[in-house]
Formats: structure tokens, sequence, C-alpha cells
């Protein structure tokens, strides 16, 4: 078990090639906790990480320089690098389309906003084979362990079979998994789900997830059951045997927490309080996606200002929005509307010394990150639907003096987990919303401290390694006689 290689399959590759200021080609690390997470992983056991460069390089670079590339990075990574080349087509069709316009609204509960065109779902198929073709050719069947990440590559593990191919596989979705009612509506169902049932080992970020997930095993897959109610369940088909796990993906609770108590951190964090002096500051990050439920916040926000004319003055908004999917009409749709609210807020409560909202529309470096994540008192986190959120953990490790409120939507997966020290709230219900502000507004220090530290030490405990091990101990476990038996 200890020597088995680990083949990390996701739609991006853990580095991003990139034009430099002087027109060279260049490489950087991807920056995200996945990679923080399974790099030492991978470095340890030789492994090796298959994805999408993120952009179209073919005709831009010749294949020797991007050899040489790849080649560095696998020598900085300390894992090897394979890319999938995928055409512009296929990145329209595949990624844009069946995922983007598919996947991510129908499993976020919002069908109404899925375009089910029919081409989308044959590139869908072709990519998840480019991707099975990737491992075939980069993997073996006894030494490799492949773990697929994500909504993107659902049909990986069906396509590695379909070619004659036999790895032992994991699948990890990052994304919620919706309830029956939503996902019967996919024109696909059955072959997705017949797709999830081909790997090993199927995790999910919630009990919730897992369970609407057997619902639909349950209702389209006669003859179906599951045993076992643990972290790590069966799923027995009449055709397979599965295992289906819950495994809530977590942040560097130690990274976090250090970096927020740096000397760097503090002091930028000192000076945007001391521009704002004299009240609370609530803090909403999230990537401009209409999932994120920013404009229901919004109103929210303007209903405990009109509710509770004592919080005017006395509390600002600091919402970041990140720019994401800049070129789909309807993300620049949903910037228009945020931007629209944010102007009519500020225009009806705007006095002398004191804007309400304080709205900024870019990625913050990581420090600008960590200093609002610790001068702000409360961070507003109201997702309609998330795989997990991880901002709502990275506010918590970040909170070293243990004092701020964690206002959080109970439709993130990372409800599950801090239920007991965050204020939770239905962002659909704008009047609970505005309520929340104001009890975190008037939540005295004890409280505050008692609440957060209790958040903290939870994950603190199940951090991004937990979750490595958790899910490759469950998946590379060939004794099985740990989980349930059937
Ligand atoms: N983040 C970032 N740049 C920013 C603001 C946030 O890279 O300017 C990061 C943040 O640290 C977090 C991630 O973006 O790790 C957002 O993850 P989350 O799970 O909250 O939402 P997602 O965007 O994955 O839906």
């Amino acid at each position: 078990m200890e020597t088995t290689r680990l083949a990390v399959v996701s739609n991006r590759l853990a580095i991003v090639v990139e034009k430099g200021n002087d027109g060279k080609w260049m490489i950087k690390s991807g920056s995200g906790g996945l990679v923080t997470a399974l790099g030492p992983v991978l470095r340890d056991r030789g492994g090796l990480w298959i994805g999408w460069l993120g952009s179209n390089l073919q005709g831009s670079m010749d294949d020797g320089a991007l050899e040489e590339l790849l080649a560095q990075g696998s020598r900085e990574t300390g894992y090897s690098l394979k890319p999938v080349d995928l055409t512009q087509e296929e990145i329209q069709k595949y990624y844009f389309g069946f995922s983007n316009e598919i996947l991510w609204p129908l499993f976020h509960d919002l069908p109404s906003r899925c375009n089910f065109d029919p081409a989308y779902w044959r590139v869908y198929e072709q990519v998840n084979a480019k991707f099975a073709r990737a491992i075939a050719e980069n993997t073996g069947e006894e030494e490799d362990y492949v773990w697929v990440h994500d909504y993107q590559l659902i049909l990986v593990a069906d396509q590695l079979k379909k070619m004659g191919v036999n790895r032992h596989t994991g699948f990890f979705l990052h994304i919620p998994f919706p309830p029956l009612d939503g996902f019967i509506r996919l024109p696909w169902r059955f072959q997705i789900l017949e797709a999830m049932l081909q790997y090993d080992l199927v995790g999910f970020q919630t009990v919730r997830d897992r369970r609407n997930f057997m619902d639909c095993v349950r209702m389209l897959i006669p003859g179906s059951k599951v045993i076992g109610h643990g972290q790590v369940a069966r799923c027995l088909t009449p055709k397979r045997e599965v295992l289906v796990g819950t495994f809530p993906i977590s942040i560097d609770f130690k990274q976090f927490a250090e970096f927020a108590g740096t000397r760097e951190v503090q002091d930028l964090a000192w000076i945007i309080h001391a521009n704002l002096p004299e009240r609370q500051l609530i803090l909403g990050v999230d990537r401009l996606d209409y999932t994120k439920g920013i404009p229901h916040r919004l109103l929210a926000f303007a209903n405990a200002l009109e509710r509770y004319p004592e919080l005017r003055r006395k509390i600002t908004l600091i919402q970041v929005v990140v720019p994401s999917r800049q070129d789909v009409p309807e993300y620049e749709a949903l910037k228009h509307e945020i931007e629209r609210l944010v102007g009519e807020i500020n225009g009806r409560f705007t006095e002398v010394g004191w804007t309400p909202v304080h709205y900024i529309y870019r990625s913050l470096n990581r420090v600008e990150l960590l200093a609002y994540y610790r001068t702000c008192e409360v961070a507003l986190i109201t997702p309609l639907k998330d795989g997990m959120n991880l901002v709502a953990k990275e506010f918590c490790a970040s909170s070293i003096e243990n004092n701020g409120v964690l206002i959080l939507s109970e439709f993130a997966g990372a409800a599950a987990q801090l239920y007991n020290g965050a204020l939770l709230v239905n962002p659909y219900d704008i009047e609970g919303v505005a309520d929340a502000i104001y009890e975190a507004f008037i939540m005295d220090g004890e409280t505050r401290h008692a609440r957060m530290e209790k958040m903290r030490r939870s994950i603190q405990k199940n951090d991004i390694f937990h979750w490595v091990n958790a899910f490759l101990r469950a998946g590379i476990a060939k004794d099985l006689s740990q989980f349930p038996k059937a």
C-alpha cells in the first residue's frame, strides 16, 4: 500500500503556463488548496498530475518549448506533469458548455439556468475519453491509484473501462450533488449515474450530498442498496459494488493561522481599519458567480440598515468580488446587477464620513486577503448553494484572536461542520439575514470568543491533510474488511 503511486487527474493541471512581460513563456505553480495538499503526497509517492493547461497553447508554442517548461515544472514540484490538450471547440462545449452550463447549475439546484444542448454531451464524452487515454498512457494497472477530481471528469473511469483499461480509481465531487427531483431533469441522468458507479470509491463533501446520490441510485437503478452509515459506506448495485464516502474538504489551517500573525498582514489590517474607524467591518469574499447569492446578501444588508437604524455609521460592508468566467454574458449581467445594487444602497444611505458598501472587483493578493480576514469583525458568507466554501474556513483560521463572527448560509457544505459556532442563515430569507447581521453586531466578546474557538478547533483538527489522508486511506486500502460488510 505504501508504494502505490498516485495519479491525480483534474480539469486543470497543477501549474499555469503564462507569457511573462518579456514575452517569454513561463510556468507558475497553481495556488489552490488542492495543489498545497496533494503536492507533498505526490512528491513522496513519486506521483503524477494529469490535466489541461488552462489555455489553448497549440500553435502558440512549439512542442519542444512546452516539454522543456513541463520538465522544469516537474523538477520544481517534485512530480510529473502530463498535460491534456484541448481544442477550441472542446473548451467551448466540454468546459463552458456541459460542465458550466449544465452540471454546474443543475448540481447547485438551479435547473432553470441549464442549457441542455445535446452537442455539449458528445464533446464532454470525447474530452473525458481524452483524459482516460492520458491516464492509460501514463499509469500502470497494479502500481498506481488514479484519483479523479470533480464534475468536469465524471466519465473518466467509464471511458477507461470502455477502452479495456483496468485501474484502481477514486472520484471526488467538489460541488454539491443535487436531490433526486433536480437530478432527474438531466437528459443524460442514467449515463452520469452509471459512470459515477464505475469508480471504486466516490467521495462527497457532506452527508447530504451522499444521501442525494444514494436516493438517485436507488430510484434509477433498481435493485441497488447501501450498507453502512459511517464515513464510508458500501453501495451495491446489480452490476457493481462501490464505496461511497463523505470527505469534507478543508484548508491548511496552520499556514493560514501563521500567516495571519505576520507583520505584513498585521500592518495592512491596521491600515484598513484605521481608514474605517469606529465601526464594525463586515466582509464578503466571493468569485463572481450566481451561486454565491451576492444580490440577496446586498438586499439583506440594506434591510438591516433600514430596520435597525442604530447600525447606520456603525457598520460597513466590504464586498470583494473576484472576476470569473468574464466572457460569459450571464456573468456579465450578474456583475451589472451587483453594481446596480451597491450604487442603490450607497445612494440611499451614505452620510458624510460613511459609505455603507465598499465594493472591490478584482482578485486580492495573499497579504490583502489575510489582512481583510483579520481586520473584519464579521464574515457574511451566504451562498445559495456551495460544495464547501473555503472562504468560511479561511476566515476562521485567520481569526487568531478568536474575535470574528461568522454568518454562514445553511446551504454551504461548511455549515455541516461549523454549525456550532456560526450564525446559520437561509440566504433567501432577507429579514433573517438582516437579523443575523444585527445579532453579530451586538454579540459580546465572550460569546464571540467561545463560538470562534469551537470553529477553529474543528477546522484545525479536520484540515486539508486530514482530508487527503481520509480519502486515500479509503481508496487505496486493499483490505476492505474495515468497511461495512454486505
Ligand atoms: N481567493 C483568491 N483570491 C481572492 C479571493 C479569494 O484566490 O482575491 C481564494 C480563497 O482564498 C479561497 C478560494 O478563492 O481559497 C475560493 O474558494 P471557495 O471554496 O470559497 O469558493 P469557489 O470559488 O471555489 O467556489
